[in-house]
């Protein structure tokens, strides 16, 4: 270390665990690897100028940091990859949750004027600075889980005007997040009541209106499109990623939640960065998926809280695809960004080992975000974003005590991180 240094060095020691450590950064992980997780015990880590500059045993461990902090009994993670979420909505629907309760599905709901459109229609009426706060607020809780890394959709707008309105909010949540951002535009998550008799038209005004807008004020890195059961179709969800292509966004879109719907299939095609819900994967699906880089996603937040299949996790893994996990945080369908329950739910109910749903809560998160150069694992080089367990005896422990608060104290950029106060 020396004088020139931009921000204070610090180093963590005595690490019972330094879990996902890599001296050879791998871009994903797919199979069998997947039941690994590189570790190094009794560890320190060393962070200089906002990125991760050494780990290793203790007894290898530099003298001195600008700031130490021990870690006896504890481990240290990278942060957690979260590669959906729809972050940014006015108000909880938690009538609904209840109505569900009393027996309606989650699809009699949405004919009902309930769900997604339920969310356009109150987020039409919030302004972007309502918007933007509780955003913010979201954004901070999701940090304490130890999410180091996110990505926010729009498609609570569904007109121009209110899906530019989202994804400049989500703008405006890059420019102070401690923690990086990926923007997705989503105008194709449900078919307005307006457009119920006039489809083309509302997929005319995403292609000719929306796309040109949002790709002029440069608001998105992807397009999505929700390709199921009574959302979009398969040709019209090719369109739109054509169009989407055209801008440059690369496709990112929800599949098969509902059914077989051959959302896989186009996602694949195009040349999707990921595939995401995936609860209807059969072997046509995996067999798409083993000929493309497209990152295939699961949300079991979304699968525990409604009731539906949760994705076949176990079959695709053995198949040998890499499998990706994410919150999917939204007020319908999964209102909870904790990532650690999302890594607890892939061991409890999709049959994932610990180390396989690691490795698909950080390395192939980032992967699923193209952030995998600099996030996603302890590599030197990469960001110093990490979060520091409390005391736990072991790996396994963290998803098998489902629901405790495990993540003692986040470091963001090399840097101890508060809350700061709204
Ligand atoms: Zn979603």
């Amino acid at each position: 270390m020396t004088k020139t240094d931009l921000m204070p060095s610090l180093l963590i020691r005595n690490i019972k665990t330094l879990v996902q450590a890599e001296v050879n950064p791998r871009k994903v992980v797919k199979g069998a690897d997947m039941a690994i997780v590189p570790t190094i015990h009794d560890a320190y880590l060393l962070m200089e100028n906002g990125r991760i500059t050494g780990f290793g045993a203790m007894d290898t461990c530099p003298e001195r940091a600008d700031e130490v902090m021990d870690a006896t009994g504890r481990m240290v993670f990278p942060s957690w990859c979260d590669s959906h979420t729809h972050l940014v909505f006015a108000t909880s629907r938690e009538e609904e949750f209840v109505d569900r309760i009393r027996g309606l599905s989650y699809e009699e709901i949405a004919r009902r004027g309930g769900g997604i459109l339920n969310s356009a229609r109150r987020l039409q009426e919030t302004s972007e600075d309502d918007l933007y706060h509780s955003a913010l607020e979201r954004l901070y809780e999701v940090i304490g889980y130890g999410t180091g890394a996110i990505e926010i959709k729009s498609g609570y707008g569904l007109t121009t005007e209110s899906e530019l309105k989202m994804l400049r909010v989500i703008r405006r949540l890059k420019e102070v997040s401690p923690i990086p951002i990926k923007a997705t535009f989503l105008g194709a998550h449900a078919m307005p009541v307006e457009f119920k008799e006039n489809r083309e038209g509302y997929i005319d005004l995403i292609i000719n209106e929306m796309l040109p807008k949002v790709a002029e004020e440069k608001l998105a890195e992807y397009c999505d499109v929700f390709c199921d059961r009574g959302f979009y179709t398969v040709e019209e969800t090719d369109r739109i990623l054509k169009a989407a292509a055209g801008y440059g966004l690369k496709a990112k879109i929800h599949a098969n939640e509902l059914d077989y719907s051959g959302g896989v299939q186009t996602g694949v095609a195009n040349g999707a960065v990921s595939v995401d819900h995936l609860e209807y994967t059969g072997d046509a699906e995996i067999e798409a998926l083993l000929g493309g880089d497209t990152m295939p996603t699961l949300l079991p937040g979304c699968a525990f809280f409604l009731g539906i299949p949760f994705g076949p996790a176990r079959k695709m893994i053995d198949a040998g695809l890499p499998v990706v996990l994410a919150t999917d945080y939204n007020p319908g369908s999964a209102p909870s960004g904790n990532m650690p329950f999302v890594v607890a739910l892939g061991c409890i109910k999709m049959g994932m080992l610990p180390e396989e749903a690691i490795n698909a809560a950080t390395i192939n998160g980032a992967r699923a975000m193209e952030l995998e150069a600099d996030y996603g694992s302890i590599a030197v080089g990469k960001v110093a974003n990490v979060f520091i367990t409390k005391p736990i005896p072991s790996l396994a422990y963290f998803p098998y005590a489902f629901g405790k608060n495990l993540v003692e104290s986040v470091v963001l950029q090399g840097k101890a991180w508060t809350t700061p106060r709204q």
